[in-house]
């Protein structure tokens, strides 16, 4: 597929809503996940849309075959049907590297050979790469990461819940990782060419990514891509305060009673609940969830799940 510029037909194809979920296959469906799985469902199908799957396989050291099936298998216990093929991202290990090189050619990207220990050493607030490989001269024998420079310009957007958002590249992120030091393709790069490729027109997903989007819009204007529309939803946290991100004794999904969770997710998105639909069927459940579905009505900050 023609990563440069916009392919024929890609016009058309943006007046339908294309949305995803895009599941990272290292344990089961959680409470966390499923919750960003039905925002993105109801939204896409409340919009006419088409509901995309994409599993996040890159690195196959934390993918597991196994999580990929129960994946599979409790979203369509939980009656949540995606339209088309299932999207594996290590089949498009190529796509990534094509779009490597178009950067290549445009920007500069140098290898990096710090550590996660380094670069907290190096800068000033722990997070920011302060650029200390940009300049020096690092044989290809050593393990080393691919950055790309960052000029000082200061990215907009507007996210559908969150409103104006905005970060300047070099003085709020640095110089950025594109490939990993183990090889794999950095979650920036992949989910650019992702969304490219699935013609995605709104990214669903949670908050945590609000401050990635950046960093993704530059990338998507280098390339040539088309920025899609953003809705950052918020996380669900444990009592703890810690986002849930796997499976533990409070965030198991009980999946024998599909319906219930149903409701549930609904409740925690501050949905609208007729005592009709407690009573419904899952197919009825998302039926009137889908008609009645209103991002106003979601919560901004975070959610403590009760314990
Ligand atoms: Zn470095």
């Amino acid at each position: 597929m023609d990563l440069s510029g916009d392919v024929s037909g890609v016009k058309n194809l943006n007046l339908a809503y294309r949305g995803r979920f895009a599941p990272s296959p290292t344990g089961k469906l959680h409470l966390g996940s499923l919750f960003t799985a039905v925002a993105s469902y109801l939204r896409a199908k409340s919009r006419n849309g088409q509901w995309l799957l994409r599993i996040d396989d890159l690195d196959g050291t934390r993918a597991r075959s196994e999580s990929i099936d129960s994946i599979l298998i409790d979203l369509e216990k939980m009656g949540l049907c995606w339209d088309e093929s299932v999207y594996y991202q290590s089949q498009h290990l190529q796509d990534y590297e094509r779009a490597l090189n178009i950067l290549r050619q445009r920007e500069n990207i140098y290898p990096c050979i710090c550590s996660r220990s380094d670069i907290q050493n190096l800068s000033t607030d722990g997070l920011k790469y302060p650029g200390t490989c940009r300049t020096k001269n690092i044989s290809s024998s050593e393990l080393q990461a691919l950055r790309i420079q960052v000029p000082n310009v200061t990215i907009r957007f507007k996210d559908l819940l969150h409103g104006h958002f905005e970060q300047n590249l070099s003085l709020d992120i640095g110089d950025f990782v594109l490939r990993r030091r183990d090889g794999f393709y950095a979650y920036q790069l992949a989910v650019v060419v992702d969304d490219r490729l699935q013609h995605i027109t709104e990214v669903v997903r949670g908050s945590d990514l609000l401050d990635n989007t950046p960093r993704q819009i530059w990338l998507q204007q280098l390339l040539g891509y088309t920025t899609p529309d953003y809705l950052h939803i918020p996380l669900l946290m444990k009592n703890n305060k810690n986002k849930i991100s796997k499976s533990t004794s409070e965030t198991l999904l009980d999946l024998n009673s599909p319906r219930q969770l149903a409701i549930k997710i609904l409740r925690l998105l501050n949905q609208p609940i007729s005592a009709d639909l407690e009573e419904g069927t899952l197919e009825e459940i998302w039926r009137e969830a889908t008609l009645h579905f209103d991002i106003n009505r979601l919560p901004q900050s975070p959610i403590t799940i009760p314990s």
